[in-house]
């Protein structure tokens, strides 16, 4: 379980988290949505400490740190119960798809070589790529290399996994092989946080959608409440406009 406490982040003077509450449970897939700037990108990053937030407390699993008083120890340990899926796909590129996925199974969590690859075949036929292996990711199409590293961001078999709006940096064409990625793995369990302007996928994948505006948590509820009946002003006025 994942609890979110009280987070607030300021940027200079300007103060783009102001006191999030969230609780994500065991298998939750939960989409963040909301306008540009309202924060949901930096709370994603303040969930693994890419961004330190300046007050709150974050717990994921058996790991409860209160960010003021959090060590580099603290933060290490908390940040391997995350991976993070990144809009600009963020892979090594003088290194292969198997090694880009391999990487951080040998060097943070100390798998043997042999057993790394093991992982990370498995997970690029989960993904439809075994025979990109060898390549190098300029080889790659933008959706192939985001599909690598959500297979790389699987392979650390994470609490949960941060996808930050994994396809707005893909041509039209290739948002939808990364979409039926990742909703092939919701399928399998794991807990996910989305930040996505994709309202159809949103809508689909998620048990559970919050929706953000000026730093705040406006209204979460199910995809159906949210969609259908959304009880804030702010809210309708988000959903009217994309529609
Ligand atoms: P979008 O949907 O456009 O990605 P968002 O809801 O994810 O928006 P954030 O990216 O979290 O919003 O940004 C919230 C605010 O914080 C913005 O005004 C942004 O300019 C500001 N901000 C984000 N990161 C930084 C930073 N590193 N330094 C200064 N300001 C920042």
């Amino acid at each position: 379980m994942i609890q979110l406490s009280n987070i607030h982040k300021s940027f200079g003077k300007t103060e783009v988290l102001k006191g999030i509450n969230m609780q994500v449970n065991k298998g939750d897939i939960i989409s963040i949505l909301g306008p540009s700037g309202s924060g949901k990108t930096t709370l994603l990053r303040c969930i693994n400490f890419l961004e330190k937030a300046n007050e709150g407390s974050i717990a994921i699993d058996d790991i409860a740190l209160d960010v003021k008083h959090a060590t580099k120890k603290d933060i290490v340990a908390l940040r391997k119960k995350t991976a993070m899926v990144f809009q600009s796909y963020n892979l090594f590129q003088h290194k292969t798809v198997l090694q880009n996925i391999t990487e951080g199974l040998v060097v943070v969590q100390k798998k043997s070589e042999k057993e790394a690859i093991e992982i990370a075949k498995t997970m690029l036929a989960k993904i439809g790529l075994e025979h990109k292996a060898d390549a190098y990711p300029s080889a790659l199409s933008g959706g192939q290399q985001q599909r690598v590293g959500i297979a790389r961001a699987l392979a650390l078999n994470p609490e949960v996994i941060l996808f930050d709006e994994p396809t707005s940096a893909l041509d039209p064409e290739l948002v939808g092989e990364v979409l039926d990625v990742i909703r092939k793995i919701a399928k399998e369990g794991i807990t996910m946080i989305i930040v996505t302007h994709e309202m159809n996928f949103a809508r689909d994948i998620s048990n559970r959608i919050v929706f953000m505006d000026g730093g705040v948590v406006v209204e979460e509820g199910s995809p159906r409440d949210v969609f259908n009946n959304p009880k804030h002003d702010r809210t309708k006025q988000f959903l009217r406009r994309l529609t």
